[in-house]
């Protein structure tokens, strides 16, 4: 449900589970760049046996250990009707590593116990022995624009994508969804899920923004979000890119 206040709510689901790899450093880079243009925040965290708000613009779900997966599972299919209302509403999805894989339809573990997901995204991850580890380059085009996207992936999981959604980006350097067909994550609607920490957006500002500009579209919020200075992040990225592409 949306209004006309010019803050964004941000629902982070399972803070305390599902924080690999430092991914609520996400959330600071979200709260910083509304912060620097003036722009208020709330964040609303929600854990195990909580209700899903609906009224959020932003939700957001980090990566976590097949056991921190297996805790949340039931309760995360016990909300994903909530979870869809938003979506479908334009609220903005944020999925990162484990998050990712517990939004598609399921997760096959290597042991072989399989976590049902909340089927947001038309994708099926299956765990292996071996897991895929290291830094990615992938070619992201939201919106009509195409910029490169950095980040680390460390995952057994082998995600593959059904025909509803899109690969988030096409690998450059990296591993991606399955080391197969050269995807990295899923794109539906105003929804992203993918592998990469980092955590992904302190090196990706026009990821941060683009994904901010849609919350504040679904927010009713009548802002344009000024430029800002972003040479750590540029030089934080050239470091990455310098071990990639
Ligand atoms: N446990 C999952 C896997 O290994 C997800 C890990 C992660 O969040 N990177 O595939």
């Amino acid at each position: 449900m949306s209004n006309n206040r010019s803050a964004i709510r941000l629902a982070y689901l399972y803070p305390k589970h599902l924080n690999f790899y430092a991914d609520r450093g996400n959330i600071t880079v979200f709260k910083r760049r509304l912060e620097w243009r003036g722009l208020t925040f709330e964040l609303v965290e929600v854990g195990l046996g909580e209700s899903f708000p609906e009224d959020c613009d932003l939700y957001y779900i980090g990566g976590g250990q097949d056991r921190d997966q297996a805790l949340v599972s039931e309760h995360l299919v016990s909300q994903a009707a909530n979870l869809r209302r938003a979506v479908d509403s334009g609220a903005v999805v944020l999925a990162i590593g484990g998050g990712f894989q517990l939004l598609g339809h399921s997760y096959l573990t290597v042991q072989g116990t399989k976590l049902v997901g909340a089927g947001l995204f038309d994708v099926e991850t299956t765990g292996t022995a071996t897991r895929l580890c290291g830094d990615v380059a992938i070619e992201v085009c939201l919106d009509g624009h195409t910029e490169t996207v950095v980040g680390y992936e460390n995952h057994a999981g082998r995600t593959s994508l059904g025909p509803l959604c899109k690969p988030f980006g096409s690998v450059q350097f990296g591993f991606g969804n399955n080391a197969e067909d050269g995807f990295e994550g899923a794109t539906w609607g105003r929804c992203v899920g993918t592998n990469l920490h980092g955590p992904l957006l302190p090196k990706n500002p026009w990821l941060a923004d683009t994904l901010l500009n849609w919350a504040l579209k679904h927010a009713n919020a009548k802002v344009e979000l000024a430029p800002l200075d972003d040479n750590l992040a540029v030089l934080a990225r050239a470091a990455v890119l310098r071990n990639t592409v």
